[in-house]
């Protein structure tokens, strides 16, 4: 029992697992806020446009106690296209600032190099060097 109590707190504790857990639970509330968006501020409107209709409330009854409630299904397609554009955009600004500091990260790179490698030690030097420190071998300039 002890080691699998451990064996969790080792998985528990890794970090990607802490930031699934927040990115599950930040998702939730994001979810119910997107669905209150759709059902509640969204849909009143557009079903007093098509003639009073409310979405949540439209069905196709079967018998008394079974009804097909595609209103419920329109709203949950809604909610979900909305979800799947706003995480769209999301990706789309990380994936931006990635890009953006790979970028960065080769422009450091490729800016002037400061050393070489002496070409008879393999040491690294100043780029500067006529000789080289490491084996005293006098260098052509390049
Ligand atoms: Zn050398």
């Amino acid at each position: 029992m002890k080691n699998f109590l451990n064996e969790f707190k080792k998985f528990a504790m890794r970090g990607n697992v802490i930031d699934m857990a927040v990115g599950i639970i930040i998702g939730a509330a994001f979810g119910k806020i997107v669905t209150s968006l759709v059902e509640d501020v969204m849909m009143p409107p557009i079903g007093l446009l098509m003639g009073k209709v409310d979405f949540s409330d439209l069905k196709i009854v079967l018998t008394d106690d079974v009804a097909i409630r595609y209103g419920t299904f329109i709203n949950a397609l809604i909610s979900f296209v909305i979800v799947a554009f706003a995480v769209f955009l999301l990706i789309q600004s990380i994936n931006k600032l990635q890009e953006k500091m790979t970028a960065k990260d080769a422009a450091a790179e490729a800016a002037e190099p400061t050393t070489k490698t002496c070409p008879y030690c393999y040491s690294e030097i100043s780029i500067h060097a006529t000789r080289c420190p490491h084996c005293t071998s006098e260098l052509n300039k390049e």
